[in-house]
């Protein structure tokens, strides 16, 4: 998502100034935010060529994985040994996602979202042939996107309520927070708890599963419990990249901007940097930030964007629409499209009116209850 928007970003700020080339493997440009709801059905996956994504951006897409930096020749080696040089070089690998339960179905996104659709789905035919299923969620400790977790706890029991099989199918969330979503402010937290109660949904904090063996999860707090099937959320660790700075977990260090000691040129954004803060809408906030800032060096005289290392709370508050801690206030009818579905899933600047064009999706109307959660 960051790098992206940063390449969208750069287009407007540096216009022809700057000669951007995206380096990722992938074929496909697939949002997380979408995968979870995508498995019920709900959210429209987002998924398009990346060529195409970086072909808006006006981009040369080289399909490779960058593997080593060399700040002081500003070089950069990519897999196979190929060396690309760079004036300036934006660092938006995200995240490595370490399965912590082998036994479990680890959740890290859309490919993921076969195998969830799967279990649910037998579970529900288990249901109905007269067969009961604990399902148990876990959410470990440094895990970027604990939010998932509850969407999938929280889709799965409305999914199988709807199937008229909700005795049959127990769902119970097992999270290392001490409280649920604490990283999101108190209301997000009051809200999950309250929502997952509401559901019939048993909730286990400040605990993580260590291990799923023979239908019984041990626990870290050394208690146990029986369960049928695991959905396991990975856990976030930095990629490791060689020649960058590198917190414990190897997450790329940086300074409050996102630039990158004893690197010049180099700035790291989104999940890949040694952030408190892992989340979609900021990652695009901070691609923004170093977009500007590199149009600036180049001679735009594009705006200073602040570089955003903080979450903001939005709240769904009913019929009224979206609430941000700050007092902003979104209609669930606006027809903004950077205010595109759902409203805090996808904030990017740049990205989220591209998206909203590519999927040709007109605002949808107002969200579900479910759709709270899912941002
Ligand atoms: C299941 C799930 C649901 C989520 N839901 C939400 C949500 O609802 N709202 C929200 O705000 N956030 C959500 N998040 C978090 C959000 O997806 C991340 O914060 C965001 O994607 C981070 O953006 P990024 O660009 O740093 O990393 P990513 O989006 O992970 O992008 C990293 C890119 O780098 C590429 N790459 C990896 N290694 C290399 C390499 N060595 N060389 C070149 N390219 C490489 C990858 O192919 C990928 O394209 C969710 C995360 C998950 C896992």
């Amino acid at each position: 998502m960051a790098g992206i928007e940063a390449a969208l970003a750069l287009r407007e700020f540096a216009g022809s100034r700057a000669a951007v080339t995206v380096v990722d493997p992938g074929r496909r440009f697939a949002i997380p935010a979408s995968a979870a709801g995508s498995a019920f059905g709900i959210a429209p996956p987002v998924d398009v060529a990346m060529s195409r994504v970086v072909g808006r951006a006006g981009g040369a897409l080289r399909r490779s994985h960058l593997v080593c930096v060399d700040p002081q020749r500003r070089l950069v080696m990519l897999a196979g040994g190929e060396l690309l040089r760079f004036d300036h070089l934006v660092v938006a690998v995200g995240p490595r996602q370490v399965p912590q339960i082998p036994e479990a179905l680890t959740f890290r996104g859309h490919a993921d979202v076969p195998e969830l659709r799967a279990m649910v789905d037998g579970m529900v035919k288990h249901a109905e042939r007269g067969g009961d299923t604990d399902l148990v969620v876990a959410i470990p400790k440094d895990c970027g996107w604990p939010l998932a977790g509850y969407e999938i706890a929280l889709m799965t029991r409305e999914h199988v309520l709807a199937s008229g099989l909700g005795e049959a199918c127990h769902v119970t969330v097992v999270t290392a927070e001490d409280v649920p979503l604490g990283a999101f402010g108190p209301t997000a937290g009051e809200t999950v708890v309250g929502k997952l109660r509401k559901t019939g949904i048993d909730i286990v904090t400040g605990t993580s599963v260590k291990r799923f063996r023979w239908g019984r999860l041990e626990m870290g707090d050394g208690s146990s419990r029986g369960a049928d099937r695991v959905v396991a959320l990975p856990v976030a660790r930095g990629p490791a990249l060689c020649g960058l700075p590198r917190d414990a977990a190897g997450f790329v260090l940086c300074e409050s901007d996102g630039t990158v000691p004893e690197a010049p040129g180099v700035r790291v954004i989104g999940d890949a940097g040694a952030f408190a803060v892992k989340r979609g809408g900021v990652a695009c906030q901070q691609a923004d930030s170093a977009a500007a800032s590199i149009a600036r060096d180049l001679g735009s005289d594009a705006e200073e964007v602040p570089f955003m290392p903080a979450m903001p709370e939005w709240v769904w508050d009913g019929a009224d629409g979206w609430l941000s801690r700050d007092g902003e206030r979104v209609l669930p009818g606006d027809q903004d499209p950077s205010r595109w579905w759902p409203v805090p899933k996808t904030t990017g600047r740049f990205l989220a009116p591209f998206l909203h064009e590519i999927a040709r999706a007109p605002t949808p109307a107002a969200p579900a209850e479910a759709d709270m959660l899912r941002s």
